[in-house]
């Protein structure tokens, strides 16, 4: 059923490459993905503007962040999905860029969310990246950093081994097992800065907040996170 849903939508695109990418009928908005009647229905969160949103009080007690906010909050079966899934799995990385050029767009019309100096993407491992042909994460930072004019910094925060499969272990577990697979590299670059974080998904955080403690080793880091979506729990 699956083939037979996505070879259409395949051809579509082929012959048709600039319809929504939700419901390929329309024409998209300008600076958009989708058209208007899909981007309604889109479920964006408000918490880039909102100083103690529910990310932040999520991370809260865990580790220290200046600002975190994720452009989306969703739930099973919301239409972001579909986009975070060509996102992460059909190629196509334009996806990522496009959100993130969203998001720095609410950054600057925020008063509230400091322009950080620089972004770093949550790494994959090289293997997954060669599969995959990119990281998606890096897209959605670029699309960030082109906006805010600030760099984006894919050599300092390192996947150095493949996650162990985490099912039996439990919360430190695997908290200790994936930042021992982090690692930093040309830890002078973010001395004393304010980094943005940035990944795809927030599920549990706990590759997140193995990325953040890993970070915040660094002297006088300050840290905000950037995502794209956030799962209603
Ligand atoms: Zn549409």
């Amino acid at each position: 059923m699956k083939i037979l849903f996505e070879i259409p939508q395949a051809i579509l695109e082929l012959f048709f490459p600039n319809l929504c990418l939700l419901c390929y009928e329309k024409r998209p908005l300008r600076n958009s993905l989708c058209c208007l009647a899909c981007k309604l229905e889109l479920p964006y969160s408000d918490q880039i503007d909102v100083v103690d949103n529910e990310l932040e009080y999520r991370i809260f007690g865990r580790f220290k962040i200046q600002r975190a906010a994720a452009l989306f909050r969703f739930r099973k079966g919301s239409k972001i999905l579909k986009l975070i899934h060509q996102l992460k799995y059909k190629n196509r990385p334009h996806i990522g860029v496009e959100l993130g050029k969203e998001y720095g767009r609410k950054i600057l019309s925020s008063s509230n969310f400091p322009i950080p100096d620089l972004i770093i993407p949550i790494p994959l491992h090289y293997k997954k990246q060669y599969r995959r042909g990119y990281n998606q994460s890096f897209e959605f930072g670029k699309g960030i950093a082109e906006i805010l004019d600030i760099p984006i910094e894919k050599n300092i925060l390192i996947k150095e081994t493949p996650s162990d499969s985490q099912t039996k272990m439990n919360r430190l577990e695997r908290l200790e097992n994936v930042m021992n697979s982090f690692k930093i590299k040309n830890n002078e670059k973010i001395i004393g800065k304010h980094v943005l974080l940035v990944d795809d998904i927030i599920t549990t955080g706990a590759t997140l907040e193995a990325a953040a403690q890993k970070l915040l080793k660094t002297k006088n880091l300050r840290l905000s996170l950037a995502i794209i979506g956030m799962a209603e729990l």
